[in-house]
This record gives C-alpha cells, sequence and structure tokens, in this order.
C-alpha cells in the first residue's frame, strides 16, 4: 500500500526489444527520461517510433533489455507486475470491453461502493446513459458505447482508483474535437496533482503539457517544452 506517492518517475538508460534473440530489433534504446511529480509529459513521434512501447514498459507489459525504470523511489521491476498494472494506470490505444458487466468493467476497487461509480460516472457525463441502457448490473456489451464514450468510461474508473500516475496512449484517436476537449478537462480537473504521460499526435494536446519529448526509431531525439519543440 502507498506505492506510488507522488509519482516521480524516473527512466534511467532503458532499452527493451520485441521477441528474442540477437535479432531482436530494440524497439526502446537507451532512453533517459525524468518526470517529475504531478506534471504532465507529452510523448509524440511518428508511428512505429516507439511511444506505446515506452508506455507498455512502465506498466510491466513489457520487461527491459537493461536500464532501470524507477517510480518514487522503487524500481518498478522489484514489484509485483499485478501491482504494478494495478497501480500505474494506463489507458491503452485500444481499450477492450471485457465480457461481463458495466461495474466489473469499471474494475471497482475495494472500498468504493456502486455510489462512488455512479458520481465518476456521472462527472464523465455517462451516468444516465449507463441508467437508461440496464444499470451497473447490465452487461457491457449492452451499453454499445462509442469509443468516445468507452474512453470517458475508462476515464471514470480511473478517477476510482485514484492513481497518481497514469499513462494514456492515443487514447483520442477516433474521437471528435469536442469530445477530446472534454476529456483534456476532465483530466486536468480531475487528476490535477497526478503524473501523467501523454501519447498523442494532436498538437493541441502536446502543447497543454509541461514537458514534451519526440521518440524515433526507440530514441529520444528532442526534448523541452512543448512549445519549443
Ligand atoms: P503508433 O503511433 O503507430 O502507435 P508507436 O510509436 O506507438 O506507433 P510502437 O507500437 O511502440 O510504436 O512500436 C515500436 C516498434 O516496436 C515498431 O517497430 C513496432 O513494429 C514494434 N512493435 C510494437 N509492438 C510489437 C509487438 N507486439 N511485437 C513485435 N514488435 C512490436
Ligand atoms: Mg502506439
Amino acid at each position: 500500500a502507498g506505492w506510488p506517492g507522488r509519482g516521480h518517475i524516473v527512466i534511467k538508460d532503458v532499452s527493451a526489444s520485441y521477441g528474442s534473440g540477437e535479432n531482436a530489433e530494440p524497439a526502446l534504446r537507451d532512453i533517459q527520461l525524468e518526470v517529475l511529480p504531478g506534471t504532465t509529459l507529452g510523448i509524440c513521434g511518428r508511428t512505429g517510433s516507439g511511444k506505446s512501447t515506452l508506455i507498455s514498459a512502465l506498466c510491466r507489459v513489457l520487461e527491459l533489455d537493461a536500464g532501470q525504470i524507477t517510480i518514487d523511489e522503487v524500481d518498478i521491476a522489484s514489484i509485483a507486475t499485478e501491482t504494478v498494472r494495478e497501480r500505474i494506470v494506463a489507458l491503452p490505444q485500444n481499450a477492450l470491453v471485457l465480457p461481463g458487466t458495466v461495474k466489473f468493467n469499471a474494475i471497482v476497487p475495494e472500498g468504493c461502493s456502486d455510489d462512488d461509480l455512479c458520481q465518476a460516472l456521472r462527472k464523465v457525463g455517462l451516468l444516465d446513459i449507463v441508467l437508461e441502457r440496464g444499470g451497473l448490473e447490465a452487461s457491457m456489451t449492452d451499453l454499445s458505447l462509442s469509443s468516445g464514450q468507452l474512453q470517458l468510461f475508462r476515464i471514470a474508473s480511473m478517477m476510482l482508483r485514484k492513481s497518481t500516475v497514469l499513462l494514456l496512449d492515443e487514447i483520442t484517436s477516433g474521437i471528435d474535437e469536442a469530445t477530446e476537449a472534454k476529456i483534456r478537462r476532465i483530466i486536468g480537473s480531475e487528476f490535477q496533482t497526478a503524473t501523467v504521460m501523454i501519447v498523442s499526435h494532436r498538437l493541441q494536446a502536446i502543447m497543454d503539457c509541461d514537458r514534451a519529448v519526440v521518440l524515433k526509431g526507440g530514441r529520444i531525439v528532442d526534448a523541452g517544452s512543448p512549445q519549443g519543440l
């Protein structure tokens, strides 16, 4: 319990690859990066540059070939993978709907009530839809949420977990501008003190960040204020 605290991320000499053997082409090469607690980092770069891979490394979906990632001075490799994935919340590029109820899909943490879930759903503007289409015990697939609504649903779930580290991978692709603006607003207000890493192709999403890095071929090729890049 208690980890992560404020969400101070330090990535040191990190390399990682998919597959194994000498032929495995590194997808991350010698990454050095620090994200201060409570700040937002934008991650840009072309398709295939390693953005999603970096996110995967941070939530231990992909193990490192070399280097170390610490969050609040704790090496994430020393923490059980389930714990890392529970505490470091990543919204993936393609979020899946699991077979099961709305409540199951919301991954309600211990100590949270149905009422807490309803409140979070109300904050993201989904409570009416959920109630109209069968409530928390309805099958998630019966909700027939659009991709934008599904991301809002994931964000409601993240609110319940009160995560201090959020990783958002291209969550707004295929979403209209208005929904995207809404998602940015909610993240800004509900996760004000969290450390947030945002992968996005959209300039505005990056511009809103405190800092940004550019990846190319698995390396960080540029870093600084988003306006300067
Ligand atoms: P996009 O903008 O298209 O999402 P990205 O920057 O997120 O791109 P990654 O998905 O991190 O790029 O991919 C980085 C490299 O790793 C690419 O060369 C890609 O082909 C490779 N790669 C990604 N996922 C896998 C995988 N599951 N198995 C093998 N190689 C992979
Ligand atoms: Mg990606």
